[in-house]
C-alpha cells in the first residue's frame, strides 16, 4: 500500500447523478492533493479550491488531469514501491 493517498483537487465542480446519489465531481482540470498539504502536487496553491476526498486521483485520465501532477504521483507511486519499508 502507498503511505500516501493522493486526492483530486479542482477550481470548479458540478453535481452528476452516480448510482441515483448526487455527486460533486470536478468540472475543471483535475489536480492532484496529498492529506494536509495546501499546494497540489504540482505546486499551485489550491487552498480555495474544491477537494474531492471521495475520488482518489489516478494519473493518466487523458484530458482531464494535469500533466505535472500525472507525473507527480506516478514517481511518488514508483519511489513508495521501491523501498517497500
Ligand atoms: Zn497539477
Amino acid at each position: 500500500m502507498a503511505n500516501h493517498q493522493w486526492y483530486i483537487t479542482s477550481r470548479g465542480w458540478t453535481w452528476a447523478y452516480e448510482g441515483g446519489q448526487a455527486q460533486r465531481v470536478p468540472t475543471l482540470t483535475n489536480h492532484a492533493k496529498g492529506l494536509g498539504q495546501t499546494r497540489t502536487a504540482c505546486g499551485l496553491d489550491c487552498s480555495p479550491w474544491t477537494k474531492f476526498w471521495h475520488l482518489p486521483y489516478r494519473p493518466g485520465v487523458v484530458g482531464q488531469s494535469c500533466p505535472e501532477c500525472d507525473a507527480k504521483v506516478s514517481a511518488d507511486g514508483t519511489r513508495t514501491a521501491l523501498h517497500h519499508s
